[in-house]
């Protein structure tokens, strides 16, 4: 019965990965009823774990009004409020609303373009990408995504994307250009690409270039933002603020959501038409973001969070004594940890002791708990996966 069901589903997900039925906390339990510590958080949506309050009461709230869906040819109160809390708490000015990550990253796309139309010519339309970036599987998102493997059965992509290296000044500099340059997008940390925070100074380089070259900057904080590295946005560690950043795994606390915040300059030529989606900022979700958002944006949460990051830190840090691992990397709750064989059979096995993990590309076991994990849970995940490791 269940071999049927899973079977109608198409193939783009492994056949064989673990049925959910339920979860409450950091805890999801499995359809043969085994319990499990979250350290994936639904690969960083789940941010205030499962069935907390914050989530299940504005769930309600949106409810209660019996407004599920007004469509783009009304305003919802929910969304204006949710895009004023977003501004208030950024460098943005104005904020759209989209269904999940890849399509704010399409959004931000055109409205770099839309931009660059603006003040130059249909030359410049280029988007600069790192090596080792990660921006969805949409054709726009994916031709700015580093990953041959997912790239080639469905070429040819969108075109004008050109990488550069991260950390590679230089690079940099000679790639981007006034004449061609319409956006240079970066995750300030990469996740897919292995848990890769930038160096700083190269992040404040590129926030130079785009200026002298009249490029909009876009941050992907789609995992690293809302908290996640101990900061509400991730762009707080770098000293820059980027024209565009965008958002969307934790923001709607596990319901679609994707945010894009622009700055004034890239939304005013931005006129009725442009860009549009039918579901995007429609009054539940955005009830249940609001609701997110403000529990995320408080001192005292992020004060917990950054605390337990620093707890997750040490303690992963000895990990580097097991031979088969090269190196720890990561900031806040978004860790990676870098084998010399491939991740996922300690996936696997850190799954049989009873903890979710993910990997990052091939190498990498990634972390991403819950950001309400407590302390007893940081140490019992990290003494699982030194077992693990052994
Ligand atoms: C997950 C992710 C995306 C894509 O988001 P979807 O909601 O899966 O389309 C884009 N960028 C980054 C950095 C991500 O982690």
């Amino acid at each position: 019965m269940q071999v049927t069901l899973l079977d109608a589903l198409v193939g783009t997900y492994r056949a064989d990965r673990p049925t959910l039925v339920s979860a409450r906390g950091c805890t999801v339990t499995t359809d043969e009823g085994r319990e499990l510590l979250d350290f994936v958080a639904g690969i960083g949506v789940n941010a205030l774990g499962y069935a907390h309050p914050v989530v299940d009461n504005a769930v309600q709230a949106g409810l209660a009004t019996g407004l599920l869906h007004a469509s783009n040819l009304y305003r919802n109160l929910p969304a204006q409020k949710l895009a004023n809390l977003l501004t208030e708490l950024s460098f943005a000015d104005k904020v759209f609303f989209s269904n999940s990550g890849g399509e704010a990253n399409e959004a931000a796309f055109k409205f770099a373009r839309r931009y660059a139309r603006e003040v130059a010519n249909g030359d410049k339309h280029e988007i600069v990408a790192l090596k080792g970036s990660f921006h969805g599987r949409l054709f726009g998102t994916l031709a700015a995504t580093d990953r041959p493997s997912f790239r080639a059965p469905f070429e040819p992509l969108m075109p004008g994307v050109r990488f550069i290296v991260p950390g590679d000044f230089d690079g940099a500099t000679s790639t981007i250009s006034r004449e061609r340059t319409a956006a240079i997008i970066v995750e300030p940390v990469q996740g897919e690409g292995g848990i890769r925070p930038l160096d700083a100074r190269y992040v404040q380089h590129l926030r130079e270039l785009a200026d002298a070259n009249d490029a909009v900057l876009i941050f992907d904080e789609i995992q690293c933002g809302l908290g996640r590295t101990g900061a509400l946005f991730a762009y707080e560690h770098f000293g820059v603020a980027p024209d565009i950043l965008t958002l969307a795994k934790p923001l709607a606390g596990g319901l679609p959501m994707g945010a894009v915040l622009v700055t004034e300059k890239v939304a005013a030529p931005i006129k009725p038409g442009d860009h549009a989606t039918t579901f995007g900022g429609g009054a539940l979700v955005s009830t249940v973001a609001h609701a997110v958002v403000e529990h995320i944006a408080a001192p005292e949460f992020l004060a917990e969070v950054k605390a337990k990051g620093e707890l997750l830190t040490t303690l992963l840090n000895e990990l580097t004594l097991s031979p088969k691992v090269n190196e720890v990397r990561g900031i806040g709750m978004m860790w990676g940890i870098e084998l010399n064989e491939t991740a996922m059979p300690y996936v696997t096995r850190a799954f049989d002791a009873g903890l979710l993990v993910t990997t990052a590309g091939e190498n990498v076991i990634r972390l991403l708990p819950p950001l309400v994990v407590s302390e007893q849970q940081i140490q019992h995940a990290v003494r699982v996966l030194a077992q693990v490791l052994q």
